[in-house]
């Protein structure tokens, strides 16, 4: 069977994980670019259409070559720099239980003066006398 997939009809791409891996330029941020553009930018605008200003596009495979515009999505600046964070912060956010293993429930949880959140169950065990 003769299947045209993207990676046949446009050759500068490779397909790697459902990916369409950008076969040029890469900056050194590790978005592709041609001709001084993002190509996932050309990529998403060539499939969806124009992009809103001050919308941002955002890979949600994490892989910033990728022009695969059903990866692609426009978001605003700020949920773009909070979901692909691997800030301290973000990185947080998405857990839901301590190292040991404990659920971070709001009666399991304490706030750290930095934000960031504390395991009560874990605390006991280093403070048997309660904190
Ligand atoms: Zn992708
Ligand atoms: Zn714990």
């Amino acid at each position: 069977m003769d299947v045209q997939t993207t990676s046949t009809t446009v050759r500068a791409y490779t397909v790697r994980d459902d990916c369409i891996q950008w076969g040029g330029h890469i900056n050194q941020r590790g978005y592709g670019v041609w001709r001084g553009k993002l190509v996932h930018r050309i990529a998403y605008e060539f499939a969806c259409g124009p992009i809103p200003a001050g919308l941002v596009i955002d890979h949600q495979c994490r892989n910033r070559a990728c022009v695969n515009p059903s990866h692609l999505r426009v978001v605003t600046i700020a949920v773009n720099v909070t979901e692909n964070s691997h800030s301290f912060s973000a990185v947080n956010k998405a857990k839901t239980h301590c190292p040991k293993g404990h659920e971070y429930t709001p009666s399991n949880t304490s706030i750290r003066a930095n934000g960031s959140r504390a395991c009560k169950q874990c605390r006991r065990k280093i403070l048997p006398f309660g904190a």
